[in-house]
């Protein structure tokens, strides 16, 4: 058995969203909104262990001992339905790097084949998370964490809404290094690889095609 860690958050909020997302009647306003919050509260349970500096502030009475995040933070969102997650963080934490990596699933190999991946030549980040909602066989989390690692990323972090339980397998035996953070875990795969009961097609629901 793995030895990874994975998370899925029992938060009540998340709870609650996640069921307003997988109703076949959230429409696709809503549910980008939702995607983002619950990326958000997602990514504020993923990062408690971020480094802190010191920084001192002068509030409108007094010099202030504060703290600054210290860790440099790099998004890979997995196209395109990672690109709402990606988009939550940003609005969070302005700063972070965002390399887009597009996937597609090879007809008949089945494997994931890289179709965009513009990494600058340097890692100049100290924490990656890779972003997908849905870990359904788990193929593009592995090749986008692989690709993080043969470039340099030292930490990596999985952040995802729903996974099913084959997928969450195929990532933690390959890469049981990284820590998956999610709303939930599901039942199954059905036949076409969606996962059961899941939510649909992330991509579809958030961009409405
Ligand atoms: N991708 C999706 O969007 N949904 C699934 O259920 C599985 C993969």
């Amino acid at each position: 058995m793995s030895s990874a860690k994975v998370v899925v958050s029992g938060h009540p909020l998340v709870v609650h969203k996640l069921t307003q997302l997988r109703d076949r009647a959230t429409e696709p306003a809503l549910f980008r909104t939702l995607v983002r919050e619950v990326t958000q509260l997602l990514f504020y349970e993923a990062t408690h262990d971020l480094v802190l500096h010191r920084r001192t502030v002068q509030t409108p009475l007094a010099e202030c001992e504060g703290k600054n995040v210290g860790d440099r933070i790099g998004l890979m969102p997995i196209l395109r339905a990672g690109l709402g997650m990606a988009d939550a963080v940003v609005e969070m934490m302005p700063d972070v790097r965002v390399w887009h990596l597009g996937l597609y699933r090879d007809h008949d190999t089945l494997q994931p084949v890289t179709y965009y991946n513009k990494l600058p030549p340097a890692p100049s980040i100290d924490l990656c998370f890779v972003l997908d909602p849905m870990l359904a066989t788990g193929g593009s989390a592995r090749l986008a964490i692989s690709i993080l690692k043969e470039w340099g990323a030292k930490r990596i972090k999985f952040l995802g809404l729903i996974a099913a339980p084959e997928g969450v397998r195929a990532l933690t035996e390959e890469h049981p290094d990284v820590p998956v953070h999610l709303a939930a875990i599901d039942s199954h795969l059905d036949e076409r690889s969606y996962i059961v009961p899941g939510l649909g097609d992330a991509g579809d629901r958030q961009f409405g095609t």
